[in-house]
């Protein structure tokens, strides 16, 4: 069969290799870290720097589409990719890659953010702690994860301690969300849109920890708006794949928080929940073929993240048959690490 590529290594890159698997394809990953647990279940692995051109070159050659699993891979050494298709394409990993891109992009289409400002020296922060106020959060542009790089400014005098460290931010005002929310969509080649049911998401400590389906009826009223918002981003980067949105739902209805250019934690539940996956359709779109339908499986679905040292008694969660186990693999279990999720269906 045909090889598709993966840049990056992680549980996002492994459920998309096993989805690809099954439709008959081979997979080849790209990497930095040596013990990569997409790698443990693919044909083949590239380890190398995202900068190595040569091994990219090499990399590409074997590969008839190349798809990402990862938003911070850099884009410029991209180009060693030469004529092989990248997909979801470089501009919506820039895009998408820096905070501030991204919502100056949303806004330019009519989305809602909460107020922000580009933080980069300490008088940046004064005058968006005077005209956005606090409470707020400073984030850092780039590389942020899991609610890492995020600073929380409960009041302006939060923020005397906060040492700039020359890395690029913006500092945004506090949501008073009365839930969270995702738009997972995707995107086919011929400009075909589906989307899954929308989940309503709770994070603890910046880290999701559940996705439930259907969101609360209060919650799924700001569904159409939002998919609106999504399916305009996702046509004007002209993409091709799994694109995901982040929203809180307010009273004034929903606020943009950021975007994902693939495959989302809170799409895990669509493996068993859904009639196609989010990873298989994935694989589909970057492919070429027609997309399968995303409809509910069930009445409803809940999924919650197994991570850090909760995640070493399985027992529990095995005893009750209805209970979808998925572990990523990973050897070491390290506070707020992702080491599996369980999916259950309400029949
Ligand atoms: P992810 O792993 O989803 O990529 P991230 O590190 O990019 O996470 P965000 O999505 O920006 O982080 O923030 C993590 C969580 O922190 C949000 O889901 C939300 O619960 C809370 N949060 C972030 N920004 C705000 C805000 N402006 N107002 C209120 N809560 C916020
Ligand atoms: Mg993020
Ligand atoms: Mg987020």
């Amino acid at each position: 069969g045909e090889t598709i590529g993966i840049l990056g290594g992680g549980q996002l890159g492994r459920m998309l290799a096993m989805a690809a698997a099954r439709l008959g394809y081979r997979v080849h990953i790209f990497a930095p870290e040596r013990d990569s647990i997409a790698a443990d279940v693919a044909a083949q692995f590239t380890c190398a720097q995202w900068n190595d051109a040569t091994a990219l070159a090499a990399f590409a050659a074997d590969c008839a589409v190349v798809t990402y699993e990862f938003e911070n891979v850099p884009v410029a050494p991209l180009r060693a990719l030469g004529d092989v298709a990248l997909l979801p394409n470089a501009r919506a990993l820039e895009v998408a890659q820096d905070r501030l891109n991204e919502k100056r992009f949303v806004t330019d289409l009519g989305g809602r953010p909460a107020p922000f400002a580009a933080v980069d020296t300490a008088e940046d922060l004064a005058q968006a702690l005077e005209t956005i106020g606090s409470p707020g959060i400073l984030k850092t542009r780039r590389d942020g994860y899991d609610g890492k790089g995020q600073w929380r400014i409960m009041a302006d005098h939060d923020a005397d301690g906060v040492v700039l460290t020359g890395q690029p931010l913006v500092y945004e005002g506090f949501v008073h969300f009365t839930a969270e929310f995702s738009v997972i969509l995707c995107r086919a080649q011929d400009g075909t849109i589906v989307f899954w049911d929308s989940a309503e998401n709770l994070h603890k400590g910046g880290i999701l920890d559940r996705s439930t389906v259907p969101a609360r009826a209060d919650v799924a009223g700001q569904v159409p708006a939002a998919r609106e918002l999504a399916a305009k981003v996702a046509a004007a980067l002209e993409y091709v794949g799994v694109l995901t949105l982040e929203f809180f739902a307010t009273a004034d209805g929903p606020v943009f928080n950021e975007m994902a250019p693939r495959v989302h934690n809170s799409g895990h539940w669509t493996i068993e929940g859904a009639l196609t996956s989010q990873f298989e359709n994935h694989v589909r779109a970057i492919c070429g073929l027609p997309l399968g339908d995303p409809a509910l499986a069930a009445r409803g679905v809940e999924m919650w993240n197994l991570i850090g040292d909760e995640a070493h008694d399985w027992a529990p969660i095995l005893s009750d048959p209805r209970n979808h186990l998925h572990l990523y693999g990973k050897a070491a279990a390290r506070p707020g690490r992702k080491m599996g999720h369980v999916t259950r269906l309400t029949l």
